[in-house]
């Protein structure tokens, strides 16, 4: 029999420093130890113990040079953490924060994101602590190119699979795309997110934003409720954010707020116009890491140092980094009548935080089941470059819709409570865990 305490701290002394691995852990774990303890497979297969440590880890050095003629030496990584269900599968972040804890967390997430979505894909993770903020264009490609000089090495499109994530966009997997087909000479699937004029697919730049918009309108329809005319608060200002606010404001929502490091918007108008959306764009491609030209562009209040989470509003989604919204967010959210949490970054609330909003049964979707869509679409466009085809948009929406729809009904089922709380997150880790555990028990060890 397993005891949550005893088995977190073993494993927070196996990973020393690595905090956000552990908070990870700790929250799967939770949801899912009277499962393992009510099913003797799970412990004779060890499943917490070998579902806790990855396949394998490498980690390299990029050596580029600057603009200025210097080299600069960053460090990469890809974690290849669980292969049952398929190729590992999981993006690249760029960020300065990177480091192997928090990539271990995101490849650790990734496992059970991906078995929520039904689709054939083991969970990876990798990246940099390269920052492309105040870096030109032709320094971005010099660092793509080496980084994927040696990350070619342990990749190949039916056993690792990398994407997109924070500081890797369109821009980034067309570099690092051109490298890998310049070292190997074979035009594959061994990266999503690639261009759609050079084997990416429809629907993929949007499909996390886009994704999470689908989960909480089944939410908000299990409550009998709807998106239209909800007030909602974004963080961020990057890919997951564009496309959120994007399909927020096809779905009749109005979205309030954006942030960066440096601050965060208010339109009190909504950012729904074409040029307020397509703008975001324009901001994550000048490398700057800003959000306030927004307000200077159309007259809206930039509020310096602070985050969106003290205006009121009926839903939040955290689309930016780990931990952005701490008990203090969450508390200040719920006293001016946000009912709706929808956790679109990577373990975006501090873990008191999403206990807080559980005790005080707002709704809250974990990123893992609401931020699935980016993944799910990367495996469309896998699926299409295996085929060699292209699927049309209305194709690969629809697709994603179901996908969603599905991941949602499985929260559902293994979250729903006796009192009609639903607790996705809850629901999420043990409908995720299952598809994975039985997977390793039937494939032995
Ligand atoms: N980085 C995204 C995520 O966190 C997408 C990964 C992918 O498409 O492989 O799920």
């Amino acid at each position: 029999m397993y005891n949550l305490e005893s088995f977190i701290s073993e494993l927070a002394k196996r990973n020393p420093g690595q905090d956000e691995f552990i908070q990870a852990a700790k929250e799967v774990v939770a949801s899912v130890i009277d499962v393992v303890n009510d099913n003797p497979q799970y412990i004779s297969n060890k499943i917490l113990e070998r579902i806790t440590e990855p396949d394998r880890v490498f980690s390299f050095k990029v050596e580029w040079e600057d603009d200025n003629g210097d080299i600069q030496v960053n460090r990469g990584y890809r974690v290849q953490f669980n292969n049952a269900l398929g190729p590992y599968k999981g993006g690249l972040r760029f960020h300065s924060s990177v480091t192997l804890g928090s990539l271990k967390f995101l490849g650790f997430e990734q496992i059970f994101k991906n078995a929520l979505t039904g689709l054939p894909m083991g969970g990876g993770k990798g990246g940099s602590d390269f920052s492309a903020r105040g870096r030109s264009d032709s320094e971005i490609l010099r660092f793509c190119r080496s980084f994927m000089t040696e990350l070619q090495k342990y990749i190949g499109p039916d056993t690792d699979v990398p994407a997109g994530d924070i500081g890797v966009g369109a821009r980034e997997i067309g570099f690092l795309y051109g490298q890998y087909k310049r070292i190997r000479g074979e035009n594959t699937g061994v990266l999503t997110g690639k261009g759609a004029g050079w084997g990416g697919s429809l629907v993929r730049p949007e499909a996390t934003g886009f994704g999470t918009m689908y989960f909480a309108d089944e939410m908000l329809r299990t409550a009998g409720d709807s998106l239209k005319g909800k007030r909602i608060a974004v963080s961020g200002f990057g890919n997951v954010a564009w496309g959120a606010v994007l399909k927020a404001s096809q779905l009749g929502a109005k979205v309030v707020t954006i942030s960066g490091p440096d601050g965060y918007i208010l339109d009190e108008d909504g950012i729904n116009t074409d040029q307020k959306i397509s703008y975001m764009l324009q901001l994550r491609a000048s490398n700057n890491d800003i959000v306030k030209p927004y307000a200077d562009r159309f007259k809206a209040q930039f509020i310096p140092g602070r985050k969106p989470w003290e205006v009121p509003v009926d839903m939040a989604f955290p689309c930016a980094i780990q931990n952005e919204m701490t008990l203090e967010d969450a508390r200040t959210l719920v006293s001016n009548g946000c009912r709706y949490v929808i956790e679109t970054s990577n373990m975006g609330l501090c873990a008191d935080a999403a206990d807080y909003l559980i005790e005080k049964e707002i709704s809250l979707a974990p990123g893992k089941a609401a931020n699935a869509g980016g993944v799910a679409v990367s495996c469309l466009e896998m699926s299409q470059n295996a085929q060699h085809l292209f699927w049309t948009r209305d194709e690969v929406d629809q697709r994603l819709r179901h996908i969603m729809s599905g991941i949602h009904a499985a929260c559902l089922k293994e979250g729903l409570q006796d009192d009609g709380y639903v607790n996705y997150v809850r629901g999420a880790n043990i409908a995720g865990f299952r598809r994975v555990a039985d997977a390793m028990c039937q494939l032995g060890y």
